[in-house]
């Protein structure tokens, strides 16, 4: 066995590339398609109306730094107006519609720029609520323009354009923006990708199935409570998926009720239904939303946080092999697995307390990170590596006979011994280490009696005169 991978990678999603277009023009694209969707599906009815445009160009913005430029904003604008005129709109209603979109876009921009990067990423476990508040208040920025819109445009009192359009922005942000904030970014794109090639397991695909299910349940039974027949679905997929998954997961809910709930409502004129329904409902959806993608996030930050304590409780930081402790693990479970034909290593390096007092700590450590990586070179690839403290290192070596064990110890004693080891200013330290060989047998039980051994060996080649390798008794 190797080092162990503990899958915790450093990522780095925000990486700048080159732009295949001006960012600009990417950003208007979107907003024109995006528009373009909201206005076809407008003749479906007022609740089941999808107007996607607000919150993918808040997620872009939030998500490419270098589309957030005046002339990317201007862009944006340009691309909301060219949708409404091109598909018949006037001028002015064209101009007052667009205004309440982009006081949306732009006041949850406010909001969401200054959160720190983990929480706009969807890693923290607060994140979700700050979205939901920027979500509030670009929601209640765009309502207030509705308050002026509604009477100039639609004959409708200013309170209702405020909660109609607010409750509308609501869901739409609450549902759209994680997906476009958690869209996986280009590498993690093509591993998935690949991934889909071999058929996932059955029971990773259980939480999706249950909740189809469970959507399909609440417009078979209906009534009230029927909004909240998925919810133990989609928490499922929270703690199952990533965060992207649930948010496109809890997307899908949020337009699977909304259109099942318009379907019901439209044997009445959608005008004529109570106002205040069609309010609660948008409001109820968005709301049970924001639980799922906020569990997903707490759950991703949670499962990076132990990685990164996993790893750091099982690889020293120095020299980034395995610690004793974790070493130990492994070689119990080799030695579990095959106890005949292990050969363990016991390695010290020689008068190394001298390379300490005559050149200091920092030389020392230079030398104990780039025998490690010596050692390690040395060692075939499913070896176990670790440093038991100090200067001291232990392998263990399975399906090894005596001779190839002694062989692979004799090119661990050479690569150290042959080439002085550079340090940053230039200076070459000589070092040597001594090994001690220890095989194990059927009275061999536990890796502390081999290790034992080794240690026995170890000692007789320090008293030879070190720089060797002694086979154990
Ligand atoms: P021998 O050949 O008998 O093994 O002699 P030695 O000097 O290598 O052995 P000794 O056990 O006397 O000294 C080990 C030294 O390793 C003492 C300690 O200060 C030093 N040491 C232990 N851990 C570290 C470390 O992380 N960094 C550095 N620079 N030194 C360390
Ligand atoms: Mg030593
Ligand atoms: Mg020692």
């Amino acid at each position: 066995m190797g080092e162990m991978h503990s899958g915790y990678r450093n990522r780095q999603p925000w990486r700048h590339r080159a732009w295949p277009v001006p960012p600009w023009l990417m950003l208007a694209a979107a907003v024109f398609v995006a528009c373009l969707l909201g206005i076809f599906s407008r003749p479906i009815g007022s609740l089941a109306t999808v107007w996607p445009a607000n919150a993918l160009l808040l997620g872009l913005l939030l998500r490419f730094e270098k589309m957030s430029t005046p002339v990317g904003w201007v862009a944006a604008f340009a691309a909301y107006l060219a949708a409404d005129l091109l598909t018949g709109a006037s001028l002015g209603k064209a101009l007052i519609l667009n205004s309440a979109n982009m006081a949306g876009v732009a006041t949850g921009y406010l909001v969401c720029s200054r959160l720190p990067r983990d929480v706009r990423q969807l890693r923290h476990p607060s994140s979700m609520l700050y979205l939901a508040l920027a979500a509030v208040a670009g929601s209640a920025a765009a309502g207030l323009v509705g308050t002026v819109a509604n009477p100039l445009l639609f004959n409708s009192s200013s309170l209702s354009g405020l909660f109609f359009w607010f409750s509308a922005e609501l869901v739409n942000y609450i549902t759209i923006l994680p997906v476009v904030l958690a869209f996986p970014h280009r590498a993690h794109f093509s591993g998935s990708l690949a991934k889909i090639g071999s058929l996932p397991k059955p029971e990773k695909l259980a939480p999706a199935v249950s909740l189809l299910l469970s959507c399909i349940a609440a417009v078979l039974v209906g009534g009230g409570g029927a909004i909240a027949f998925p919810v133990p679905a989609l928490l499922w997929c929270a703690v199952s998926y990533s965060v992207f998954a649930t948010s496109v997961l809890t997307l899908f809910f949020s337009l699977w009720t909304i259109f099942a709930i318009s379907a019901v409502l439209s044997p009445t004129p959608v005008e004529a239904t109570n106002e205040i329904t069609l309010i609660s409902i948008r409001m109820g959806v968005g709301l049970i939303c924001l639980a799922p993608v906020m569990l997903a996030s707490a759950t991703t930050a949670h499962n990076e946080l132990v990685l990164r304590l996993r790893h750091l409780a099982s690889y020293d930081a120095l020299t980034g092999i395995a610690n004793r402790r974790a070493f130990r693990e492994q070689a119990g479970l080799i030695l579990q697995q095959s106890r005949q034909h292990c050969v363990t290593l016991l390695m010290d390096l020689d008068h190394f307390k001298n390379v300490n007092d005559t050149l200091g700590h920092a030389a020392g450590d230079a030398v104990l990170v780039a025998s490690a990586q010596r050692i390690r070179d040395s060692l075939r690839t499913d070896d176990a590596l670790g440093r038991l403290g100090g200067e001291e290192f232990a392998a263990l070596l399975s399906d090894c006979t005596v001779s190839e064990a002694m062989e692979i110890a004799e090119n661990i004693r050479r690569a150290v011994q042959e080439e002085p080891i550079h340090l940053d200013n230039g200076q070459a330290i000589h070092v040597t280490l001594s090994i001690g060989l220890a095989v194990a047998s059927e009275e061999t039980q536990d890796f502390d009696l081999l290790l034992r051994q080794a240690d026995e060996a170890l000692y007789e080649a320090k008293k030879n005169g070190r720089n060797r390798i002694a086979l154990a008794a």
